[in-house]
Formats: structure tokens, sequence, C-alpha cells
């Protein structure tokens, strides 16, 4: 059985990000013809993820993904380069279409809870500073897309807490509640 490697950004502890830091520039895996994509904001919400449909690293059982205000983000070469992962899906990932990159996923559907933020890797970008990431979302999807077998899942959830990214098997407490709340005001349960 090999060993799981949560994300090359924390196999060797999670770097703390610095206060104030004011953003940077993410660049695709392309040898040349990068696409680039500014962001003028720190990340915020900067999580490991497992599902199977966030970008990861060759080897990597989880993502690293965080939001930022999408006013805040700006393609500034090669955006020729960039599609849509899946149009049908909530969060439209845009991926470079020459080395699979996604470089930031975004929702369009004005009513969703984090319409306004775009998702992206700060790994991308070579600036360190950026907030780091603070728990782990949709563990045991690892099991799905191949990252873990289900008996190295104890272990899996022994590193992060080492890692200090408490598992959740959705998002954290702090972003369901969000979105309950969210969908209580819709409904006209929340005032
Ligand atoms: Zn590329
Ligand atoms: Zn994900």
């Amino acid at each position: 059985m090999t060993e799981v490697l949560i994300h090359p950004s924390v196999d060797q502890g999670v770097k703390k990000g610095q206060p104030g830091f004011s953003g940077g520039t993410l660049r695709c895996s392309c040898a040349s013809d990068k696409v680039e994509v500014k962001v003028e904001s720190n990340v915020a919400h900067n999580h490991a993820c497992g599902c199977t449909k966030c970008w990861k690293p060759e080897g990597a059982a989880f993502s690293v993904i965080g939001v930022v205000p999408r006013d805040k983000v700006s393609v500034m070469a090669h955006e020729d380069k960039l599609a849509v992962v899946d149009e049908k899906a909530t969060i439209q990932r845009h991926a470079c279409n020459i080395c699979g990159v996604h470089l930031y996923g975004r929702i369009e559907n004005k009513d969703h809870p984090f319409y306004g933020l775009d998702f992206i890797h700060v790994e991308l970008s070579n600036k360190t500073g950026w907030e780091e990431p603070r728990f782990a979302a949709f563990v045991s999807s690892i099991i799905e897309g191949g990252g873990a077998l289900p008996e190295q899942m104890d272990g899996v959830r022994a590193r992060l807490g080492e890692l200090g990214l408490t598992p959740y098997d959705c998002l954290n407490p702090t972003l369901m509640d969000a979105i309950s709340t969210h969908v209580a005001k819709r409904s006209g349960v929340l005032k």
C-alpha cells in the first residue's frame, strides 16, 4: 500500500500566510505561452479539498483551494487557451486546454450562496504569503477519486489532524452555516 500524500504544499507542514498579503499572479503549467491570471486579493477559506472535481497536482490526494472576490480576478495572458471543464457544473472551472490546470472557478448563478466568489489554487502563484489552508473538506471523497483505499482513511484523517487541517466530509461548519443561512433567508425562515 503506498503512502497517501495530501498535497505538495502541505506535506512538509503547513506554512502560515502573512497578514496583509495582497495577492499575486496565477500561471498554468505550460512550458511557454502560460495562461496568467492576476488576483488582487488574499485568499479566504483556503482548504484541502478531496472532491473529484477540483484540480489537483499529480500524486496528490487533495487539491488546495480557496476563494477571492470575482472582481479581483483578471485574465492577463493567453485567455484563448481557457475553456470551461463542465458547463453544467455549479462552479465553472476555467482550465488551460493544453496543460489541464484549472486557473479559476466561477459561479454564474446569482442565487448561489457563494455567488461573487471565485475559487483559486494559490500554488499556481510563485509568491508566498497567501493565507494558509485551515481545514480539509470532502475527505471521504478521495476514495472515489482513487486517492486512498477505504482502509487508509483513518491514517489520512490522523495526518490531516496532525497538519492542523481538521477533516470534514462536507465543508466546515462556517461554510455549511453560511449556506444554510442563505437558504433560510431566501425561504423566509430567517428574517
Ligand atoms: Zn497551460
Ligand atoms: Zn473540491
